[in-house]
């Protein structure tokens, strides 16, 4: 296998004519031909197969991913998306003919081009480092785009497989990353773009938003989290436990759809907990510190992060607790708290902290649930049909998982993507083509038309008036 090569920092020099080069090849045309995207995304299919094992190693390093994982949500993700959208590309980019037209307008042949939107910038995160900074790629490519990404610094190691991956198998004239941090992608904001992609969290798309605003440059806003789980009465409490307990230690924790808070019916509440605990063992019989199938926190400042959490929190632990910083290791842990103002619940712990909170009725659910965050990214619901279609009627959210967590979110065709806060916008599957996309309307008037055509021109006598 080869080696992973140090990550090092674009030179600040390099930003300014890299992205002049991606604007000019744009403007060139040569993106257009749905033939060359179509070869880009098979070489780009290619790059992932040669370099599977190298991303594996890169995710284990990173975040001590699995490589079971690794090839779920990263590498199986990324490869085939690239084939489902060469294969898909003609019938997304054909000329659609446009709908609901007035029978006078129909000799126009009105129809919506698939314009791609130009030079686009895609800023990436660090805890799915490949496919988050990839799969828009991919939609980028398809759409006949130029672009330039900028993958984590939290996640170097992933971020240098995926320059090397696409130096081998894009042409560098039309696609390119930019290494680095805050200073590297102030420099690239400060680029004309035709639209910003960005993956991360609030407080930086704000920023980005803001930048943005200034030149009226589009945005797609993917962000996260404090999602709300409502487990009712009614609920079977062993199926809620392995299904939320799975989507808390799935890259332990750090995953934006991830439920920040379970709300339990205190009915339920102790046989729920039970199965919490029996689930725990059956997933990592010898611990999860000593399981290859558990991740590591990425970084010692997230570490820290999610410690003071823990540290501020109210509540009581009622499993897990133990954690060890010189390994990013944080055990899943179960904490009750007693209120809704609660450090576990005002922050999004993206760590594998489950607190839970006792409530009388899935009507207080609710109520709590939507005053904390009232558009997370994702709800998630157990107990009678009814009631999801209740919790479902009374909240909002990007998307939605009844009976699970997130499972929503691993249908790679489906729209993915956040509403209010959590994010604007969305991609995956024909979404990630049109989020690249400009529909443009287009018209051809027929010169014989023109005789049918003469009352639209001054003078507007009243003959015409009242024709
Ligand atoms: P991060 O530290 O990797 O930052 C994200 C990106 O923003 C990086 O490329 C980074 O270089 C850049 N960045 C950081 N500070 C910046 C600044 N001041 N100016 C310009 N760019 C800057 O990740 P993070 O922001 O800590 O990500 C975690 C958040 O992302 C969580 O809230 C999580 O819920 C969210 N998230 C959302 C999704 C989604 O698809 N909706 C997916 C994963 C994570």
């Amino acid at each position: 296998m080869a080696e992973l090569a140090p990550f090092e920092h674009t030179a600040m020099d390099d930003i300014a004519p890299t992205c002049a080069k991606v604007r000019a090849t744009f403007l060139s045309h040569k993106t257009k031909p749905i033939e060359y995207r179509q070869q880009q995304l098979r070489k780009l299919y290619w790059a992932f197969k040669d370099n599977e094992a190298l991303i594996k190693e890169a995710c284990k390093r990173d975040l001590g991913k699995p490589s079971f994982e690794t090839y779920l949500t990263e590498t199986g993700w990324c490869m085939n998306d690239c084939i489902w959208m060469a294969n898909n590309l003609p019938r997304f980019a054909k000329d659609e003919a446009a709908t609901d037209i007035p029978w006078t307008n129909k000799p126009l042949r009105p129809r919506i081009r698939k314009d791609p939107l130009g030079a686009v910038l895609i800023i990436g995160t660090y805890n799915f480092p490949v496919q988050l900074t990839l799969l828009p790629l991919i939609g980028a490519i398809a759409a006949g785009c130029t672009a330039v990404v900028k993958p984590s610094e939290s996640a170097p190691h992933a971020a240098v497989v995926i320059a090397k991956i696409m130096r081998e198998s894009l042409d560098a004239d039309c696609y390119t990353c930019i290494q680095g941090a805050i200073p590297e992608t102030t420099a690239l904001l400060d680029q004309k773009w035709d639209k910003i992609f960005y993956t991360g969290g609030e407080s930086v798309a704000k920023i980005i938003a803001k930048k943005a605003a200034e030149t009226l440059t589009p945005v797609t806003l993917e962000l996260g989290g404090r999602n709300p789980a409502i487990v009712t009465k009614h609920a079977n409490p062993k199926l809620a436990a392995r299904r939320l307990l799975w989507a808390k230690t799935l890259n332990a924790g750090q995953v934006c759809l991830s439920h920040n808070c379970t709300f339990v019916d205190r009915e339920i509440l102790p046989a729920f907990i039970a199965e919490l605990k029996n689930q725990l063992r059956d997933f990592y019989p010898d611990g999860p510190r000593n399981s290859p199938d558990y991740g590591r926190i990425v970084n010692a400042r997230q570490f820290q992060r999610i410690k003071k959490m823990l540290d501020d929190t109210n509540g009581k632990i009622v499993i897990g607790g133990t954690m060890d910083e010189s390994d990013l290791f944080i055990e899943p842990t179960v904490v009750q708290v007693n209120d809704m103002n609660d450090s576990m619940l005002t922050n999004e712990s993206f760590g594998p902290l489950l607190p839970i909170l006792p409530v009388k009725d899935l009507d207080e659910a609710i109520k709590i649930a939507n005053e904390i965050h009232d558009t997370p990214l994702g709800t998630y619901a157990f107990g009678s049909k009814s009631e999801m279609e209740q919790v479902m009627a009374q909240t909002r959210s990007g998307g939605a998982s009844l009976n699970d967590g997130f499972f929503h979110g691993s249908i790679p065709t489906m729209p993915f993507g956040g509403v209010g806060t959590s994010g604007q916008g969305a991609y995956r599957g024909k979404a990630s083509f049109d989020t690249f996309t400009h529909r443009r309307s287009v018209t051809t008037t027929p010169a014989w038309l023109e005789a049918l055509m003469d009352v639209r021109y001054p003078p507007y006598t009243l003959k015409k008036q009242k024709s």
